[in-house]
């Protein structure tokens, strides 16, 4: 049986060097943020049962617990830098340690977000990290920044990891490669970490979000934030490619409250739709025109022709203005 400190050694301590001053094996890590900027910082626990099924496959759980929380600084507009790993194992397990480790390293890398430290205990298989990150000051993509007239914009596409879902729980038969590809989608998230940092150089930086909820309920954020409404396209909402397959009731009611998405919506100028266009091309992230920011309160949907559209999805009474 691996001790606790063998165990940090093997599969969290790396012998290279990185950007921190002082990484794994002190009381504390020693991070030296760029002069001037500030620091964006976030955490995220993920527990077994709760946001995954016991059993995941531990490479893919590797990275999605990092990926959700990268997303949170994608969201913010600020570049990564670090992160801790608070683990509670119910086993030293090599092979799921092994398998957990590269796929949360491989992420890692891919951004250059080191790991800095961390805890580690037995206990019920519990992950929590905590991101560090840094943005330009006046230049954070905050959730009240958003303004009547903005146009609202959505990274990538919505709704395959809520169809994968639904294939879970049988609520929709799915054929085995359309759930088998939907399901990437749900364990293997993007973070629009490239995207956020782009939107965040724009002259007015965008109201903006990561859509972990819904988008119905997480858009209700910046509303909420923001003191403003919404009118949504529930016909120009991007559908993941399994779920542009299915039916048009599913495929409205899932790109408008999925779940587990982790794509961005943004709210930003009129003015500066070249600009955010400019940044997708740049970030080689698509992005999609989806609805406008309103000064009446609530949240409001419509067909590709305009026509009223009742969606019945989670989030409508919340903001229905009261
Ligand atoms: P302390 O008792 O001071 O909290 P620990 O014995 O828990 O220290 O940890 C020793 C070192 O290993 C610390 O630098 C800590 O940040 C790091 N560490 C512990 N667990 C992890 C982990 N899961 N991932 C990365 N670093 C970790
Ligand atoms: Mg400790």
């Amino acid at each position: 049986m691996l001790s606790e400190f063998d165990l940090i050694k093997q599969y969290f301590r790396r012998p290279r060097p990185g950007r921190a001053v002082l990484g794994i094996g002190d009381d504390c890590a020693l991070l030296a943020p760029t002069p001037g900027m500030q620091m964006a910082i976030s955490t995220d626990m993920l527990v077994e049962g709760r946001h995954f099924f016991a059993g995941a496959e531990p490479r893919m759980l590797g990275h999605k617990c990092l990926a959700v929380n990268l997303s949170d600084l994608a969201a913010m507009g600020a570049r990564p830098l670090g992160f801790t790993l608070a683990l509670s194992l119910p086993a030293a397990d090599p092979a799921w340690l092994e398998g957990f480790s590269s796929g949360l390293f491989a992420l890692a890398d891919l951004h250059d977000c080191e790991l800095i430290g961390g805890d580690t205990t037995r206990g019920p298989l519990n992950i929590c990290i905590t991101v560090f990150g840094e943005v330009a000051p006046g230049q954070a993509l905050r959730r009240d920044a958003a303004r009547a007239g903005d146009d609202i914009w959505i990274s990538g596409t919505l709704g395959d990891a809520r169809l994968a879902l639904a294939g879970y729980l049988s609520e929709v038969a799915l054929d085995p490669a359309t759930h088998a590809q939907a399901a990437t989608r749900m364990h293997m998230p993007t973070p629009r970490v490239a995207l956020g940092q782009a939107l965040a150089r724009l002259a007015a930086p965008p109201a903006a979000l990561d859509i972990s909820d819904g988008l119905a309920g997480d858009l209700g954020h910046i509303l909420a934030a923001s003191r403003v409404g919404a009118t949504l396209d529930a016909d120009a909402l991007p559908a993941g490619p399994m779920l542009a397959r299915q039916p048009q009731a599913l495929r409205r009611r899932f790109t408008a409250a999925g779940g587990d998405d982790y794509e961005l919506c943004f709210a930003a100028r009129r003015a500066d739709r070249e600009a955010v266009l400019a940044a997708a091309e740049a970030s080689g992230t698509a992005v999609t025109r989806v609805g406008t920011i309103d000064a009446q309160p609530g949240l409001r949907f419509v067909d590709g022709a305009g026509a009223p559209l009742d969606l019945q999805v989670g989030g409508w009474d919340h903001f229905s203005g009261s």
